[in-house]
């Protein structure tokens, strides 16, 4: 197989630590549904989702059917289950219905649509009703609650109610909170409402990383992980909080999965006042050694981090000097001695005793760590490691 520019090592124990922990965190009842949207938040749904699964996980969550038929593909569990929290086309359906993934429905002609294809197929749609409980995202509106209720019990052959749920907007900001604490009261006011139509729901489920990890009054039947389960804490506050409830002044029980990496592709020797790269943005202050690499933006490397960023080399950090280029970009080996070409270049990860950290690249960016995982192109290869 031809060599890609750069490869994502993803550590089997770093997730099994995560897993383990969010475990502590929320008891032993709540089903953990591993969020793997966004090709697993850039980790490779490939990859990731048997390595979850030896994790113990039999639950994913996606945000389309196409997801779903990628998360599908890659399992290795009969007992895996899949559920659509987005978008979910009407030509998706029979597709969905007849592989038994669940998704989420936020509004009549869904649930409607649903139980005609699942009469077709002579099989149960699953559905988790996704309240609109103050997120004003997706959500079945409040005035149509019993009669989508009314609906399932009367055709609950073929519509399992399965589950209702809600999503909040933006928990990882305690400055949110009024917020969030409205959205949790009105999801326990409709769902005494759905008990009083007398057909309840298998499951109820609320939280994402951030609910499951600082807030336990929103760990329902089933939580929502993703941003977590990849080593990533969803925010400052939440992870305050965590020191907080723990009473500890430093921790570190999440693991960073991924590890990205590339090799040195050429190394240029550049006289002082000579320009590097495109334009004029890097001049060198003196003689020195730049290393070339191979990848650029259109390769995941954010180009926010031209004259900004850091490499690791030999254990060493080399800044990033020049713009970034859709497909190659410069850093300054001069402090680095005996560099050579094809040795191995850590973007994010660990390499000796230093370590490029996710939130690293963040401090110089506006984009979230989660943007920046989640655009990592397919194309990278990724490859379970210890
Ligand atoms: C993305 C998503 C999640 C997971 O959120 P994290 O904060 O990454 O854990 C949970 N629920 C829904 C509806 C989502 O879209």
């Amino acid at each position: 197989m031809v060599k890609h520019s750069s490869r994502i090592h993803l550590s089997h124990s770093a997730l099994k630590q995560n897993i383990r922990f969010i475990r502590e965190k929320i008891g032993t009842h709540p089903v953990i549904s591993s969020v793997v949207k966004a090709n697993a938040f850039g980790h490779g749904i490939e990859t990731f989702v048997p390595m979850a699964e030896k994790c113990g996980i039999r639950h994913f969550s996606v945000a389309s059917s196409y997801e779903a038929s990628e998360v599908k593909k890659a399992i290795t569990h009969d007992d895996s289950r899949i559920m659509i929290m987005g978008i979910l086309y009407p030509e998706d359906l029979p597709w969905v219905i007849d592989n038994e993934v669940s998704f989420f429905v936020f509004n009549f002609e869904q649930l409607e649509l649903a139980r005609k294809v699942a009469v077709d197929l002579g099989k149960q749609a699953v559905i988790h009703l996704e309240l609109e409980t103050g997120g004003n995202r997706t959500g079945l509106p409040s005035a149509e609650l019993e009669k989508a209720v009314r609906f399932l019990k009367k055709h609950k052959n073929h519509l399992q109610f399965e589950g209702i749920c809600t999503h909040f907007a933006g928990i990882e900001s305690l400055a949110n909170q009024f917020r969030i604490l409205r959205q949790l009261k009105n999801f326990h006011d409709m769902y005494k409402r759905v008990r009083r139509v007398g057909h309840l729901p298998r499951m109820k489920h609320t939280a994402c990383s951030a609910a499951a990890l600082a807030f336990p009054d929103t760990v329902m039947d089933m939580v929502r992980i993703g941003t977590a389960q990849y080593g990533m804490w969803p925010s400052p506050d939440i992870y305050n909080m965590h020191l907080m409830q723990t009473g500890k002044v430093k921790d570190a029980p999440l693991k960073r999965v991924m590890s990205w990496k590339t090799d040195v592709m050429h190394l240029k020797k550049v006289k002082r006042d000579e320009f590097v790269g495109y334009g004029t943005s890097y001049q060198a202050p003196r003689d020195m050694t730049v290393a070339v690499l191979p990848l650029g933006y259109s390769n995941g490397y954010p180009k926010a981090l031209s004259n900004r960023g850091y490499v690791l080399i030999h254990g060493k950090k080399a800044p990033v000097i020049g713009l970034v280029n859709m497909n190659v970009f410069m850093v300054d080996v001069s402090n680095i001695p005996d560099v050579s070409v094809g040795d191995e270049v850590v973007l994010i990860g660990k390499q000796r005793n230093n370590v490029i950290t996710i939130k690293s690249f963040t401090e110089f960016t506006d984009a979230i760590n989660n943007e920046l995982v989640s655009r990592l192109p397919m194309a990278i290869p990724r490859r379970a490691v210890r």
